[in-house]
């Protein structure tokens, strides 16, 4: 195999066709920024847009922003929005709350699709936060609702017709393992089940097609991949086909046929609209379409391919430069199964990734012993994947890392 150098990644981003987009973006020239699948960088744009959102909208136009600068329908433009780069149709997605209470909202409504089962199916080692989700749903219905978890190398097996939902995460979080999304969502409704996808790692990462492979729900977060902004809201999938019959509890006014009636009493709008709540974070809404627009005007097949050619090349040059350095690679080797990052394991994770965020290669720690790297194409060009791998190297041959500074523990890891 030929050896690469760092000419020859020069020469691959001058024939990225997706070079162009790191202008967009306002990252540091020395900062190789891997961790954009957890906090996407500052869409230059979004700046411009936040300060006229707060200034002139609200500013000078103030409530009457509802209607003349569509406030009231910014779940659903962006929703619209986001529904292009899944696989949705405009109306069967809305952005709004956070993943979390998404997913509340959707596991209750699919329950309600099979009351006469009691099981909501899970995988083990997914990110916890789903499972204390379907605990919490399972928990606050009365008739003996429980979660199970699968191994997720056994799902298939574990599918049965005492199932009312199986609830996955399409790229693992940890490993950026991809499930088959049309295979296990088929296998699952031949028995009657509701399936719900999680998408936090998967849109804006690679190619989604919910409709194609007619899953029921869905969910993720905006402030990975996409770029939308710290804490920036989430957005919520459900199939045309449930409209009006799959209802979220969490009653209100913004999920009402008719806000401005004020009628007393609840009436479920028909559309997605029911899968709201209440009044929603404007301003966050407002600046996430900056990166939103971003991905609606590349393609995500191209996006795709440089993503896996970016974490193929950084197996390849981690497996080259730090060869018998403790690191074990748990990510899956082939690209077809793997998201856009790469997860090494190693006894002193922490501190190493520490002494890398400190040579300004940010990547992510997982308890409790996983390196993550996320490769985001519109801005990590192939050169940083070859200086963070040096960067790497220096770390791990100087063991640089077993200084003390690097091994306090910081309250988000
Ligand atoms: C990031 C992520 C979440 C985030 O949930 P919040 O409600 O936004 O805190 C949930 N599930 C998975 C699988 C994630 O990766």
């Amino acid at each position: 195999m030929k050896r690469i150098s760092r000419a020859s990644c020069e020469q691959l981003d001058c024939d990225d066709p997706l070079v162009g987009f790191r202008r967009n973006f306002k990252l540091g020239e020395n900062l190789i920024y891997l961790d954009g699948n957890s906090l996407g960088p500052l869409p230059a744009a979004a700046a411009a847009r936040a300060l006229q959102v707060v200034e002139e909208e609200w500013g000078v136009d103030l409530i009457r922003s509802w209607n003349k600068n569509n406030w009231f329908q910014l779940p659903h433009i962006m929703g619209d929005k986001i529904a292009r780069l899944i696989g949705a149709e405009p109306g069967e997605v809305v952005m709004t709350d956070s993943t979390g209470i998404n997913l509340h909202k959707v596991l209750h409504a699919a329950l309600g699709l099979r009351p006469d089962r009691r099981i909501i199916l899970m995988e083990d080692g997914n990110f916890p936060t789903n499972n204390y989700v379907g605990q919490g749903v399972a928990a606050l219905r009365s008739g003996g609702y429980q979660v199970q978890f699968a191994d997720p190398e056994d799902l298939l097996d574990a599918l049965s017709e005492d199932v009312a939902v199986l609830c996955l995460t399409h790229v693992h979080y940890r490993t950026g393992r991809i499930h088959d999304m049309d295979k296990i969502t088929a296998a699952a409704q031949a028995l009657g089940i509701i399936v719900v996808w999680d998408l936090c790692h998967s849109a804006g990462a690679l190619p989604v097609n919910l409709n194609d492979c007619q899953v029921d729900f869905a969910v993720g977060c905006t402030y990975k991949y996409l770029n939308g902004g710290p804490g920036s809201p989430a957005y919520l999938f459900a199939a045309r086909r449930h409209h009006g019959h799959a209802l979220q509890p969490l009653a209100g006014w913004w999920g009402h046929d008719n806000p401005f009636a004020l009628e007393r009493d609840y009436r479920a709008a028909p559309g997605i609209k029911q899968m709201l709540t209440g009044t929603q974070p404007v301003l966050s809404l407002a600046v996430a379409e900056t990166g939103i627009d971003m991905f609606l005007a590349t393609d995500m097949n191209a996006v795709r391919r440089k993503s896996i050619a970016l974490c193929d090349l950084f197996v390849r040059l981690v497996e080259q430069h730090c060869a018998g350095q403790g690191l074990q690679l748990i990510s899956p080797r082939d690209s077809n199964m793997r998201g856009s990052q790469v997860s090494f394991d190693h006894d002193n994770g922490y501190a190493i990734m520490q002494a890398l965020i400190d040579a300004e290669v940010i990547g992510d720690f997982r308890a409790p012993a996983t390196l993550r790297f996320g490769f985001a194409p519109l801005y990590t060009r192939y050169v940083d994947v070859w200086d963070a791998v040096m960067r790497l190297q220096d770390i791990l041959q100087s063991e640089c890392w077993r200084e003390a500074r690097f091994q306090i523990r910081e309250t988000v890891t």
